[in-house]
């Protein structure tokens, strides 16, 4: 734990990078800056934040239950949790010192955005929010490359984009709020260069819901490279976005850097029912294949309507879809919102786009009947 100064100056450091982003309601990729005081959440049909709707695994529920009489003691009074980070570790073929576990991966964003503050970061536009906003309020300078029309991330053009000044590179994968991927083999080579220059650090929140063989992880790459992070979540396929539970992983050398500055508090604020619950989660793997399928399902009858309904999806990766709103005359996501819809809208240089997660198939299936009344 460290000194009461320390906590007390990460904690504002933290907060800081969480809330005060001053995000507006209908940008994207920004969850954790929604409007609160959106009403009663009855009725409401959340399709805003990529959230699993199925929840969490029956395995990780009974973790919980089990763990609950231990919510007293801190973890490592917990003789299930004191090696959690090597048991985490090794769910994904890593050792304990290739990980760090954070409350979820924005804060992981948040502080990395802090660690790399020098010269400029380079990342796609539009991109997941946290880490260049939080990068921006700093004073870091940010490139931001515009996708590519089919809303793909453009690595050319980012690789052109690095200087000696470039501290990271950060890169979506599958992209948010787009859904699109890359294809392994392109984006192993652009890490392979870049990593040449700068950290580069690879999201991989949605890997998931991605088919093979697209779905390889560029945790691969961190054995033999100590300028790659990879970083993901429990908050998706997992359904733990309230639980808030993430990690990092990276070479040795690079994690004890990140752990020795403004990582040294990120595990003692994961807390213990995040913690078994992750765990168990990562041995179910009938539910995650359960939820992937449910989604898919849901994702394709979206899109199909969607298409049908004549307005241009971008196909989709993940949870959710990014679709053209061609000439809609107002703000999409608060016109939704009054029908009882939570999603996204944004303005861009090629037009307004919607953003909508994946609900289960009566949820989706209610937002369609909306949709043909638009
Ligand atoms: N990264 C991406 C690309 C996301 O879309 C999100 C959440 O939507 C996060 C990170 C943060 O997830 P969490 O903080 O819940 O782990």
């Amino acid at each position: 734990m460290p000194s009461t100064l320390h906590r007390r100056q990460w904690l504002k450091q933290t907060s800081l990078a969480a809330f005060g982003l001053g995000y507006s309601f209908t940008s994207m990729g920004n969850e954790e800056g929604i409007t609160r005081n959106f009403g009663s959440e009855k009725d409401l049909i959340n399709l805003g934040s990529n959230e699993n709707p199925y929840g969490i695994s029956p395995k990780a529920k009974q973790a919980i239950i089990d763990m609950i009489s231990q919510a007293n003691r801190y973890q490592w009074n917990v003789s299930t949790l004191q090696d959690y980070r090597k048991q985490l570790a090794e769910k994904f073929g890593l050792t304990e010192d290739n990980v760090l576990i954070s409350a979820g991966s924005g804060e992981g964003l948040g502080l990395l955005a802090r660690y790399f503050n020098k010269g400029n970061i380079v990342t796609a536009n539009p991109t997941f929010g946290i880490l260049p906003n939080t990068a921006k309020r700093l004073g870091t300078a940010v490139k931001e490359i515009p996708l590519t029309p089919d809303k793909v991330h453009d690595l050319p053009a980012m690789l052109n984009a690095i200087t000696n000044e470039t501290s990271l590179v950060y890169i979506v994968n599958p992209a948010n709020p787009t859904g699109t991927i890359l294809s392994p083999a392109a984006l192993k080579d652009f890490c392979v260069e870049a990593s040449k220059k700068a950290v580069v650090l690879i999201d991989e929140a949605y890997i998931d819901f991605i088919d093979p063989p697209n779905n390889q992880s560029m945790l691969s790459l961190i054995a033999a490279n100590d300028k790659i992070i990879v970083m993901r979540t429990f908050s998706k396929i997992h359904g733990m976005a309230g639980l808030r539970i993430g990690f990092i992983a990276a070479h040795p050398s690079l994690i004890q850097k990140l752990e020795g500055a403004n990582f040294s508090s990120t595990g003692f604020c994961v807390n213990n029912l995040a913690l078994a619950a992750a765990m168990e989660s990562l041995n179910d793997e009938q539910h995650r294949k359960s939820c992937k399928q449910k989604n898919e399902t849901a994702r394709n009858y979206t899109l199909n309507e969607l298409t049908k309904l004549k307005y241009r999806c971008i196909p989709s990766s993940t949870n959710f879809l990014f679709f053209n709103l061609k000439d809609y005359p107002g703000d999409f996501a608060q016109d939704m919102l009054k029908k009882n819809v939570l999603l996204r809208s944004n303005q861009y240089s090629d037009g307004k786009w919607g953003r909508v997660s994946i609900g289960t198939i009566e949820e989706m299936q209610q937002f369609i009947r909306l949709m043909q009344q638009v």
